[in-house]
C-alpha cells in the first residue's frame, strides 16, 4: 500500500498507530483501512508544497541582516485586577487621538498604535498575562515589552507576581508602571522596596529596571512612559524584514454579520497588502480589505502594525500564525493541511510535555537543560521551603528552576505558564481547581500533589537521576 501511495510505510504505521491500532511494515491490513488511509494521504498529498513552503519560511528565518529594518515595539499591559490596566490604555490611546482624524475614538479591534515624536509604539489592547500566556500556549510570541501595572496605592498583590513570572518565562523586557499616584494615599516607595524582593530593582536604585509613576486618571507621567518605552525598544534594536511575505499573529476575529469573518492581525515580518493570499490555521483567503486601528482603509501593513483583514473564508483562532501565500491553490492547501494534520500534531505535542516521568530520558537525551517548576503551597512559608530545597537540586547536567511561585490553589494561570514554559507544577497542601485541572490534561502538564515537602524534593530528585517509581 506505501508503495502504490508512494509514501514511506512508517508514515502508514504511524497513522495506524494514532487510531490506536499497532501493525508491522510486511503485516496486511483490510480493505476498508487501506481506503481510508488511501483518502487521508490524498488529502496529504499536496503536503509537499505546503512543506515547501515551510521550509522556506524557515530558510528566510536566517534572514540577511542587511534586508532588516527598524520595527516598532509591541507592548502589551500587565498587573494586579483594579490596578488600572484598562484606564492606562485608555488613556494613552486618547493622548493620541488628534483633533484631525474625524470623529476622534477610535474602533476596537485588538491593538492600537501611537505616535510618539514620530515613534510608533503598538499596543495589545487585551490586557493582562493571561490573554498573553494563552498565545505563547500555542507557540506565539506577541509581545516586546510588557508594562507592569501596579497601583501605588495598594502595592504588589498576588497577580502582579503573577504577572512579572509570565513575563520573565517569556523573555519579555519589563517596565515598571507605578499607577494612581494622584491618590493621597500613594506610596511609590512601597512599591519600589516590594518589586524589589522580585529582582525588579529600579535604576536610581542601581538596579537596571525602568520605573515610572503615573497616573492614568490624571494623565500624568504618561508622556515619561511613552519615552521609555520608546528608549527602551531602542536598546532592544527591534528588527525584521518588510521585504518578504507577510507573516503574521491573528489576535482577533469574529464572524461578522455584514463583512464575513473579520481578523485583526498583528504583522510580525514582510508586508501584508490588498491582494494577499493568505491562509491561517485552517481558513484562508484573500485579502479582501484592510483596516487600521483608526478604521481607515490600507492598502499594505508591515512589521508590528495591526489591522483588520476581510476576505477569509472562515474565522481562525486567536493566536494562529497568518502567513503570506504564493497564490490561492497554496493558502488552500495550506489550511487542509492545518485540517488534516492537527489532530496529529496536537497528540504529539502533548506527548512531547515534560513529566517528571520522563525527566531523566529528556536530560540524558540532552533535550532538557533547564527544569522549569511551578510551586503553589497553603503558605508562603511552604512555598520559600520549597523554592529553596529544589533550587539545590541542580547539577551540572541540568539547573532547577522555580518559575513562579505563590500561595494557593493552582489556577488556570499556572497551569498555562507551566504550558508554555514546558515546566512541571508542584502543588503542598493544595489542589488544582475546576478549569485549572481541565486545562492541565488537555495541555498535558504534569501536576504533583503533596503533602509532605520532604516527598516533593525526593520525588524531583529521584526523577532527574532516572529512579523515580512509576506511578500507575
Ligand atoms: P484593571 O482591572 O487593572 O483594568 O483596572 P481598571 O483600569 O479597571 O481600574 C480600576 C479602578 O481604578 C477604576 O475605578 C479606575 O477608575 C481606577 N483608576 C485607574 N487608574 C487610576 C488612577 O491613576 N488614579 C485613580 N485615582 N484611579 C484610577
Amino acid at each position: 500500500l506505501a508503495d502504490k501511495m508512494k509514501v514511506v510505510p512508517s508514515a502508514i504505521i504511524k497513522k495506524l498507530f494514532m487510531q490506536g491500532k499497532i501493525v508491522t511494515v510486511n503485516q496486511e491490513i483490510d480493505y476498508d483501512t487501506a481506503e481510508e488511509i488511501a483518502l487521508e494521504f490524498e488529502i496529504l498529498c499536496e503536503k509537499e508544497e505546503v512543506v515547501d513552503v515551510i521550509e522556506e519560511l524557515l530558510k528566510e528565518e536566517e534572514e540577511d541582516e542587511k534586508k532588516m529594518k527598524k520595527r516598532p515595539p509591541v507592548v502589551c499591559v500587565m498587573g494586579h485586577v483594579d490596578h488600572g490596566k484598562t484606564s492606562l490604555l485608555d488613556a494613552i490611546r486618547h493622548t493620541n487621538v488628534t483633533d484631525r482624524e474625524a470623529g476622534g475614538i477610535t474602533q476596537h479591534i485588538g491593538a492600537y498604535v501611537v505616535e510618539v515624536n514620530g515613534e510608533k509604539i503598538t499596543f495589545l489592547d487585551t490586557p493582562g498575562h493571561e490573554a498573553f500566556t494563552a498565545m505563547r500556549m500555542r507557540g506565539a510570541n506577541s509581545t516586546d515589552i510588557a508594562i507592569l501595572v501596579v497601583a501605588a496605592d495598594d502595592g504588589v498583590m498576588p497577580q502582579t507576581v503573577e504577572a512579572i513570572n509570565h513575563a520573565k518565562a517569556a523573555g519579555v523586557e519589563i517596565i515598571v508602571a507605578i499607577n494612581k499616584i494622584d491618590k493621597p494615599s500613594a506610596n511609590i516607595d512601597r512599591v519600589k522596596q516590594e518589586l524589589a524582593e522580585h529582582e525588579l530593582i529600579p535604576e536610581d536604585w542601581g538596579g537596571s529596571t525602568v520605573f515610572v509613576p503615573v497616573s492614568a486618571k490624571t494623565g500624568d507621567g504618561l508622556s515619561d512612559l511613552m519615552e521609555m518605552i520608546v528608549l527602551t525598544a531602542e536598546m532592544m534594536e527591534l528588527k525584521a524584514n518588510p521585504n518578504r511575505r507577510a507573516r503574521g499573529l491573528v489576535i482577533e476575529a469574529q464572524l461578522d454579520k455584514g463583512r464575513g469573518p473579520v481578523a485583526t492581525v498583528l504583522v510580525q515580518k514582510g508586508t501584508l497588502r490588498v491582494g494577499d493570499p493568505v491562509a491561517a490555521g485552517s481558513s484562508f483567503g484573500k485579502v479582501r480589505a484592510m483596516m487600521d486601528d483608526k478604521g481607515r482603509r490600507v492598502k499594505e501593513a508591515g512589521p508590528s502594525m495591526p489591522v483588520e483583514i476581510l476576505g477569509l473564508n472562515d474565522v481562525p483562532n486567536a493566536g494562529e500564525v497568518l502567513v503570506g501565500c504564493k497564490n490561492e491553490k497554496e493558502a488552500r492547501s495550506f489550511a487542509d493541511t492545518f485540517i488534516s494534520q492537527n489532530k496529529a500534531k496536537l497528540l504529539e505535542e502533548t506527548k512531547s510535555k515534560l513529566s517528571l516521568d520522563d525527566l531523566f530520558t529528556q536530560i540524558k537525551e540532552g533535550n532538557l537543560k533547564e527544569l522549569g517548576i511551578v510551586v503553589k503551597a497553603d503558605v508562603q512559608g511552604s512555598v520559600e521551603a520549597l523554592k529553596q530545597s529544589l533550587l539545590k537540586l541542580s547539577n551540572d547536567e541540568v539547573v532547577v528552576k522555580v518559575i513562579h511561585g505563590g500561595v494557593g490553589a493552582i489556577n488556570e494561570s499556572d497551569v498555562s505558564l507551566a504550558s508554555a514554559s514546558n515546566a512541571i507544577i508542584i502543588g503542598f497542601n493544595v489542589r488544582p481547581d475546576a478549569v485549572a485541572k481541565e486545562t492541565a490534561d488537555r495541555e498535558g502538564v504534569d501536576i504533583r500533589l503533596y503533602r509532605v515537602i520532604y516527598n516533593a524534593i525526593e520525588d524531583v530528585e529521584a526523577a532527574m537521576k532516572g529512579m523515580l517509581d512509576p506511578v500507575f
